[in-house]
């Protein structure tokens, strides 16, 4: 297996930097790649964390998850990349102050672009394109998320693609109790995703918790978020082994219902608890001054949704959103659900 100068053969663990692209300074962002080359044939499995660079739950359990895998026992290859955006993951940011731009918004990305258009383009020549299936996770940081498997909107539910329908086993295999799709035109477009799927690589996006305090408390989302790509792996016969999950159960929302941040910043207070029920115009948070107390923003909901809560600390930042809600689209029963995508 190559990816850039790098190779492992069969049985290797090889690790190195891929090299992608240089400022004008000389800063060169180069991207750590673990790669481990089975020592049989079988599909490839890319797992990445901290393409938001301070979203770093899912790079913990990746870095958890290859201390202790063999390629000598697995089928196929496993790429692990446990921070994609070192730019971002120094400032313990999302994006990349070199060019102030979203790495994760730019698949496929442009050979001759900005650093992170040119940092698009080597991951998604060099890693993605290798892959079959890509898990990438992201978190809270320092906004509150509750956690869930996140997966692109179908076309036609009712006429699923091969792709499709493996990445709905891949949702339920992973083993959370929650998954989530963005109805089209939620958040805009959706292009780098679709540069993904249009090169065969079927993906799962993962919010794992997040917070003030969540290192401190969030062992148990790192356990888990590990847990998944032993699953995942499993779901693709890569190695053997029972699948471990939350429950038989996973609640599949359809997360139609976005609450933006108004343009002003004060200290966010969520005054409504995950799953509950809201109708349109509900207030689901409060911004306030954090010096005087004064009440600067209600954050109502624009319509009917159960609440996948997201939120903020102080400061609050940019124009995202800041309340997540849905409807329940279906619930995924493990033991009647064919867990294996090859
Ligand atoms: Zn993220």
């Amino acid at each position: 297996m190559k990816v850039g100068h790098l190779e492992a053969k069969p049985g290797e663990h090889v690790f190195g930097y891929l090299k992608t692209a240089v400022s004008r300074s000389g800063l060169s962002p180069e991207i750590p790649v673990h790669l481990f080359a089975g020592t049989q044939p079988g599909p490839t499995m890319l797992v990445q964390g901290a393409i938001h660079g301070g979203e770093i739950i899912g790079s913990i359990a990746i870095l958890n998850f290859i201390q202790k895998l063999d390629p000598t026992q697995i089928k196929g290859n496993v790429i692990a990349v446990p921070v994609v955006n070192r730019a971002g993951f120094e400032l313990g940011e999302r994006g990349s102050r070199i060019d102030g731009k979203d790495v994760s918004r730019l698949f496929p990305g442009k050979k001759n672009g900005s650093v992170s258009d040119q940092i698009a383009y080597v991951y998604f020549e060099e890693v993605i394109r290798q892959a079959n299936v890509m898990v990438d996770f992201h978190a809270g940081a320092r906004t509150a998320y509750e956690r869930y498997v996140l997966f692109s909107a179908e076309d036609d539910p009712n006429k699923l693609t091969d792709l499709e329908k493996m990445r709905r086993k891949l949702v339920v295999a992973f083993g959370l109790d929650q998954a989530a799709f963005f109805p089209p035109g939620t958040f805009g477009n959706n292009s780098a995703k679709e540069a993904i799927e249009s090169v065969g690589v079927a993906q799962i996006t993962l919010e794992f918790g997040g917070g003030t305090g969540w290192f401190k408390n969030g062992a148990d989302n790192v356990r888990d978020a590990e847990r998944g790509i032993w699953n995942i792996m499993k779901s693709m016969r890569m190695i053997d082994g029972a699948f471990e999950s939350d429950g038989d159960l996973c609640t599949v929302y359809n997360a139609g219902v976005v609450i933006w941040k108004p343009d002003v910043d004060g200290l966010f207070v969520r005054l409504k608890a995950f799953g509950d029920v809201l109708k349109a115009g509900d207030v689901y948070a409060h911004l306030i001054d954090p010096y005087t107390g004064e009440l600067l923003a209600e954050m109502k909901t624009p319509k009917d949704g159960i609440v996948i809560p997201s939120g903020q600390e102080w400061p609050t930042v940019g124009a995202t959103s800041i309340g997540i809600l849905g409807s329940i689209d279906r619930v995924e029963d493990r033991r009647v659900t064919d867990l294996y995508v090859y």
